[in-house]
């Protein structure tokens, strides 16, 4: 029996997914759209495991796609937000230069926000910094006052409605396992059953390189998952973090450096690290894939960067062992945090894309190949930039898929 008939499936319902998935509908109400994933509610993964901040833009390589659509993302994820009931707070962010060596650094992040047009962006001095940030240590700063903080899950939560009330459907406990292509159309086989869609787009995270493969598609790259691991801070401690703490970022790297944020969740955070994780969704330490390792291993890519970063990577692995270590970095920040001011908190994994030269890939990759959209590339600031990437992707299906 032919399984229930779609114009459009999206694979994966994290905050990606999702929001493509309501701007198809927005643009297109009489479209048939399934969001298919395998977990049993929205965000379970890379959306609902992250620091929850709505970056502004500084980091970024002016004319990226990450520069673009972070600095109308985080504008637009506000307004979402406030429109939407969802509490959010732009409490505002220092990324802090401690020592005399980095401060070429952070001067070249001040052109990068300028050249972005990064809101209110600045420069602060010691005086300006304890003001803002009493408890904190540094030579000089970049002062982003319009970054802010949200819950993502609530934010995919309220995508997911939208979704539903403009007539979309979302299948839960729907793992993809296979696909056909049969007379135009493609026949996804998932756990719940089979369904029909005359295109697909792939926003499967963690997954997507396979998704992409299982469709018939190169990806080009293969994703690697760095876990980041959180501490929280004790209760009584967590006035020394007024908002959110930065150090300056090694820019060989896409990952930010531990820091200190305040959240909507409740508490305050400090990371998360980048270690290497031997499972796609390996939140914890000992978990292990034997499928997933064998094919980060056998991946030349992974090689290539190895051999250029190993000494990072021992590091890294180093700071996550050793809680002692973690807390050197904190002590950059804030140098009156204690051992015992921290508690061992969370994780996420981030899906990082690397190329067969081993590169790790810098900016949001989005392809589009024989009528489907596949997200190859889509780590931070995802989230924050998610209204514009969905519209984005939207945007593409319909001159892809000749929606009009
Ligand atoms: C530690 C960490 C901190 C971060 N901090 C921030 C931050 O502060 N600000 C920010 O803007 N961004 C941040 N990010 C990045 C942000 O979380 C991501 O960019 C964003 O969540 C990506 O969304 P997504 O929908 O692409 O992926 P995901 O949320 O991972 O969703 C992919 C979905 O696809 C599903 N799926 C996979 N395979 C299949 C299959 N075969 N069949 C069906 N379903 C499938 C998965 O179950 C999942 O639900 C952070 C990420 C991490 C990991």
């Amino acid at each position: 029996m032919a399984g229930k008939q779609y114009d459009v499936a999206i694979i994966g319902a994290g905050i990606i997914g999702l929001s493509t998935a309501m701007h198809l509908l927005e643009k297109h109400p009489d479209l048939k759209v399934a969001v298919i994933e395998k977990d049993e509610h929205e965000a379970t993964q890379q959306s609902g495991h992250n620091s929850g901040v709505i970056h502004s833009g500084i980091y970024y390589k002016p004319g990226s796609l990450k520069a673009a659509f972070c600095v109308e993302g985080r504008a637009s994820m506000t307004r979402f937000c406030e429109e939407n009931e969802i509490p959010v707070w732009t409490c505002g962010k220092l990324i802090m230069a401690t020592r005399e060596e980095e401060l070429p650094r952070l001067d070249a992040l001040m052109e990068r926000g300028t050249a972005n047009q990064v809101e209110g962006l600045r420069i602060v001095d010691p005086e300006e910094i304890k003001e803002i940030e009493p408890h904190v240590k540094s030579i000089r700063a970049l002062h982003a006052p319009k970054t802010g903080i949200v819950d993502y899950r609530l934010v995919a939560a309220a995508y997911a409605d939208r979704v539903r009330a403009r007539g979309g459907d979302i299948h839960f406990n729907s793992e993809l396992k296979s696909v056909k292509r049969l007379n135009g159309v493609t026949v996804l086989e998932t756990k719940s059953g089979e369904y029909e869609a005359k295109n697909v787009v792939n926003c499967a995270g963690l997954h997507s390189d396979l998704v992409a493969e299982m469709m018939g598609a190169d990806p080009g790259v293969r994703i690697i998952p760095f876990r980041g691991e959180y501490y929280t801070l004790q209760k009584d401690k967590e006035h020394m973090v007024k908002g959110l703490i930065y150090p300056v970022p090694d820019p060989a790297f896409p990952f930010l450096g531990v820091h200190l944020t305040q959240t909507m969740k409740g508490w305050v955070e400090a990371g998360p690290n980048a270690v290497l994780a031997t499972k796609r969704e390996g939140y914890r330490k000992r978990d292990f894939s034997a499928r997933d390792f064998v094919r980060t291993i056998t991946y030349p890519g992974f090689w290539k960067m190895s051999v250029r970063e190993w000494k990072t990577g021992l590091w890294e692995m180093n700071r996550s062992f050793r809680k002692s270590v973690f807390l050197k970095s904190l002590q950059e920040l804030v140098p009156e945090l204690k051992s015992e001011d921290l508690a061992t908190g969370g994780s996420g994994v981030r899906a990082q894309a690397v190329t067969r030269d081993g590169t790790l890939l810098d900016d949001f990759a989005i392809k589009q190949v024989d009528g489907a959209v596949h997200v190859l590339n889509a780590p931070s600031p995802g989230a924050t930039s998610s209204l514009v990437i969905g519209r984005h992707i939207a945007e593409l299906a319909e001159e892809g898929f000749s929606l009009n």
